[in-house]
C-alpha cells in the first residue's frame, strides 16, 4: 500500500534564514486611530486653520493644544489662532517623514504663533537660503488630494 508523502509547512517555506539565523519579515498593520478630544484640532487642521488651548483662569493661550492648563490643572477651551507666526530658528536636513517611503530634505523651525504664549516646531516649506529670524509666516494651505497620512503633516508654514 503506497503512501502519499506527508506535507509539511516547511515544504512551502518560500524563505530561507541566513547563517545567522535570521530572516527577514515586513509586518504591516492597519487599524483606526481615534483623534478623540483632539478631533475638532486636527479637522481644523485639516481646513487650514490653527486650533489653540486657552485656560478660563489664566486666560493664556497655547499650541498645540493642552486639553489642562499646566499651571491650573483645569480644563481649557479650544480657540483659534490667526495662523500667523514669527520664525525664531531653523534647521534643514535629511528626513523621512512617518509612513514616506523617501527621505527628502526638509526645514523645521521654532515659531512664535500669533496669540500663543509659547514657541512650536513646525515644518517650513521654504529655501532655507531665505529665511531670516523673525521672518513673518503663515499656515500653508492644503493642496487638493494632497493624501496626508496624518493630519499632523499638514503643519507646515510658509514665508508670506
Ligand atoms: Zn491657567
Amino acid at each position: 500500500m503506497a503512501h502519499a508523502k506527508k506535507r509539511t509547512g516547511s515544504d512551502n517555506m518560500e524563505f530561507r534564514s541566513d547563517e545567522g539565523g535570521r530572516m527577514p519579515i515586513n509586518l504591516s498593520l492597519s487599524y483606526s486611530h481615534g483623534f478623540g478630544a483632539f478631533t475638532p484640532f486636527f479637522d481644523a487642521l485639516m481646513q487650514g486653520r490653527i486650533l489653540g488651548s486657552r485656560c478660563p483662569v489664566c486666560d493664556e493661550v497655547r499650541f498645540p493644544p493642552r486639553m489642562r492648563c499646566p499651571t491650573h490643572h483645569i480644563e481649557t477651551n479650544m480657540t483659534e489662532l490667526t495662523g500667523y507666526g514669527r520664525l525664531l530658528s531653523w534647521t534643514t536636513g535629511p528626513i523621512r517623514l512617518p509612513q514616506a517611503k523617501d527621505t527628502t530634505p526638509l526645514t523645521f523651525g521654532l515659531v512664535q504663533l500669533d496669540g500663543a504664549i509659547n514657541s512650536t516646531l513646525v515644518r517650513i516649506d521654504a529655501d532655507e537660503t531665505q529665511l531670516i529670524t523673525g521672518a513673518l509666516l503663515r499656515l500653508q494651505r492644503l493642496k487638493e488630494n494632497s493624501g496626508l497620512p496624518h493630519p499632523i503633516q499638514a503643519l507646515i508654514f510658509q514665508p508670506v
